[in-house]
């Protein structure tokens, strides 16, 4: 049996989430915990109990919504994403689980489909890590990666902290009320990247998350007047650090699969006639492959050192932040694949970065994530745009992956 989901209704949900916190320029500015965040959630809950599925909301403010199967201690089907956007960010990026999710609690209710495992959709709290950093905190807590004191005691750049903006909001729960004995957990998404659109396939079949690497470079030089030092006696840090960007940009040319990019650069003093002294930035290190990817760091260290050694400057390297890569789970994998094509879509196995609340659940239950179409590959942006064809496409995978994984 394949279902669809009602389509106007949930373009209509849609249409609601993207109108709170709403910009100019058609996106969405609604920080975590903020009074756009408490609009929406409000508003969300209030569809959640009207499709009489059972609310409840835990210690870190993620919010549970269920709904009963047959077997009543069974693990439940989980499912969801966050309600939470970036500064200015896009309508879709996180909203598209969540409310895809609540459409497939709708349509069983219409279909009145009673499932054998108990499902519960969930709006995880702080995944962007806009207002509070790191990212992903929700779901990175109730799976034991992050302490209660921890998250706790994060400050926005005001000094607010994480609980009391919680409390402020009205969505702090009890701890009682967190994720319990899951079967599994499933995330619909956006890609944020461009290679569906660019293969024109309908549905990307995650098979896991891209590892990473972030290292930190440190270029020492001399800091001296424009006018006086000579070109060839210069320490310029800047012009070493130019030279390293470009060296280690060419070396994705030589390992394929290697994803460089440097995105954030200090240059001190970063005044108009001083020869910079100190330049300090982060690369950042991605490849599919764990073991490419660590040989890759380490031959990137030595390059950098052979750049600074040809402009006269020294440089210390060191790792900032590491992890491999995360598989989902193959069982998964084959029920969104089974979806795809009962709906006759088109699919493509890829891979993602790694900012995802199924990254964390991963690690706690057997996860799965879907991908759709993102235009241009944009996202964080206000731009961010997938078509209203993709998104129902995504929903009514999603809604078919569950059928699937709830029935015995
Ligand atoms: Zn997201």
């Amino acid at each position: 049996m394949v279902l669809t989901i009602n389509e106007s209704r949930f373009l209509k949900n849609f249409a609601i989430s993207s109108s709170i916190g709403a910009t100019k320029h058609n996106g969405l500015h609604r920080l975590t915990l903020s009074k756009e965040d408490k609009q929406m959630r409000d508003v969300y809950k209030k569809q959640l109990q009207e499709a009489g599925l059972k609310v409840r909301i835990d210690d870190y403010g993620n919010m549970y919504a269920r709904r009963e199967g047959r077997q009543k201690n069974a693990p439940a089907v989980t499912f969801g994403s966050h309600l939470d956007t970036q500064f200015n960010g896009g309508r879709f990026d996180g909203v598209l689980g969540v409310l895809a999710g609540l459409e497939v609690m709708e349509i069983l209710n219409d279909k009145q489909i009673e499932t054998d495992f108990p499902l519960e959709l969930i709006n995880f709290t702080n995944e962007e890590g806009a207002r509070f950093n790191p990212p992903i905190i929700g779901s990175g807590a109730v799976t034991g990666q992050f302490s209660k004191d921890y998250v706790y005691n994060l400050q926005d750049e005001e000094g607010v902290r994480f609980e009391d903006a919680l409390t402020d909001i009205g969505y702090k729960g009890k701890e009682e009320n967190r994720l319990g004995e899951t079967k599994c957990f499933v995330e619909l998404h956006i890609e944020q990247g461009p290679i569906l659109e660019n293969e024109n396939k309908d549905i990307g079949i995650v098979q896991g998350l891209q590892g990473l690497t972030r290292l930190n470079v440190v270029v020492n030089g001399f800091t001296n007047h424009a006018g006086g030092a000579r070109m060839k006696d210069r320490k310029d840090a800047l012009l070493a650090a130019a030279h390293m960007i470009v060296t280690v940009n060419k070396m994705t040319e030589e390992i394929e699969g290697l994803r460089i990019t440097v995105g954030k650069i200090n240059n001190y003093p970063n005044s108009i006639n001083v020869i910079p002294g100190k330049v300090s930035f982060v690369i950042d290190i991605r490849h599919p492959n764990d073991e490419m990817k660590n040989k890759s760091v380490k031959l990137i260290q030595e390059r950098l050192q052979k750049v600074a050694g040809e402009n006269n400057v020294t440089c210390e390297t060191n790792v900032d932040w590491a992890y491999d890569m995360v598989p989902f789970d193959q069982e998964i994998i084959e029920k969104i694949s089974d979806s795809s094509k009962e709906l006759n879509y088109s699919m493509l196995d890829l891979y993602g970065g790694p900012g995802h609340d199924a990254k964390y659940m991963s690690t706690y239950t057997p996860t799965g994530l879907i991908f759709v179409k993102s235009i241009d590959g944009i996202s964080h942006n206000e731009n961010e745009l997938t078509e209203d064809g993709d998104l129902i496409k995504g929903a009514n995978v999603l809604l078919n992956t569950i059928l699937k994984l709830a029935t015995n």
